[in-house]
């Protein structure tokens, strides 16, 4: 546990908090990182000695070490960090709309999908290639033939790529056509796996474990982000809890209001998997926004009842107008910006955005 102390402390008061540190039992050391003094203590003090120690006159304020010194927290008030692909930023201000289906099925299934969301100025695509499913008799993807069929339609609407990377053994084939790179949930614990990604110079976009504490889920991108990979989007998608029957996994809101406050880190909602029903994900994705997410997530395929996956909870492209509307307006009451031109209506267009159309047109 860190006690940070306030700059130009008077060193009476210190003498006399650390005399009660003392007093009660915990052993101690001064230190000074990066400029800021500060009392390491030994041990797991209770809640209420930790407030006792927080009323003195010296103390800025008491964090874990873990809280101070893994890269994925604030760290003495790290400012909000945003991800930038392609010139596209997700974080800092910019709430990203990211859909498509949940596999990719055929060229075909995937370019109807992309021609329609990129009509609506949707501009990241997501599609699984490498499917993580839980029976293995069910539909596992197209593997490599399913990411050179991303490539293409990367190339013709523009979008950024956002794949699933199961298997370090596809780690070249990934990287060569993902533009970001998707850890599920699966793999949210695989720290092997982690760890690789973690050597890539390529955004990886990773999920919450389905079983994992806030603090795991941010130790896993700390996993990535140790290996020198700072360019970590988290993604709340749910977690397994005592419901399991009216949806399919018991999306975190407060999580994510959590990780804004003591994660620098763009947070992003994957509503679609959290409610596992199309019919939920509007309502989701607004709350979502409102508690603070950068960015959403959502499974689209213009024939659910076709979908070789996750058919039921596959929103149609143009269920997507409304909630793009709705959703640039619950932004602006947070003074941020859906980056979405179908939101255009509901919102005044960013100037960064314009001056991206303005140059992308010279181009
Ligand atoms: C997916 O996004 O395609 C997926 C399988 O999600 P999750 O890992 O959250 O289940
Ligand atoms: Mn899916």
């Amino acid at each position: 546990m860190l006690i940070i102390l306030k700059k130009g402390a008077d060193e009476k008061e210190v003498a006399r908090l650390l005399e009660n540190i003392k007093q009660s039992g915990y052993t101690y050391a001064r230190a000074n990182e990066g400029g800021a003094d500060m009392i390491e203590l030994e041990g797991a003090p209770s809640y209420f000695q930790l407030d006792f120690f927080r009323s003195f006159a010296p103390v800025k304020k008491v964090v874990t070490s873990f809280e101070y010194r893994e890269k994925v927290y604030r760290a003495g008030g790290k400012k909000d960090t945003s991800v930038t692909v392609k010139g596209r930023r997700i974080g800092g201000g910019n709430i990203e709309l990211i859909a498509g289906p949940c596999s990719v099925e055929s060229y075909e299934q995937t370019e109807r999908i992309a021609e329609k969301l990129s009509k609506m100025g949707i501009r990241f695509f997501r599609g699984g290639a490498y499917k993580p499913r839980t029976s293995p008799y069910s539909f596992q993807g197209l593997n490599e033939n399913g990411l050179k069929i991303l490539s293409r339609i990367a190339k013709k609407y523009d979008m950024v790529i956002v794949t699933e990377l199961l298997d370090v053994r596809n780690i070249d084939a990934v990287c060569e056509h993902a533009d970001i790179i998707q850890i599920g949930t699966r793999n949210a614990n695989n720290y092997a796996l982690l760890k690789e990604v973690g050597k890539l110079k390529k955004p990886v976009l990773l999920k919450r474990g389905i079983s994992s504490t806030i603090k795991e889920f941010l130790l896993s991108a700390e996993y990535i982000m140790c290996q020198g990979n700072s360019e970590v989007i988290l993604c709340e998608r749910g977690i397994r809890t005592f419901e399991s029957e009216a949806y399919r996994t018991s999306l975190d809101i407060t999580a994510v209001s959590v990780v804004k406050e003591v994660s620098h880190l763009p947070i992003i909602v994957d509503p679609s998997h959290s409610a596992g029903a199309w019919n939920l994900v509007e309502r989701l994705s607004l709350a979502s926004i409102a508690a603070g997410a950068d960015g959403i997530m959502v499974e689209v395929h213009d024939r659910p009842q076709e979908a070789l996956s996750d058919a039921g909870q596959s929103l149609k492209p143009e269920k997507l107008k409304p909630l793009i509307k709705k959703a640039a307006e619950v932004a602006e009451c947070f003074g941020k910006t859906f980056m979405c031109s179908a939101a255009a209506g509901g919102r005044k267009e960013n100037p960064s955005e314009k001056r991206r159309k303005i140059k992308s047109k010279k181009d």
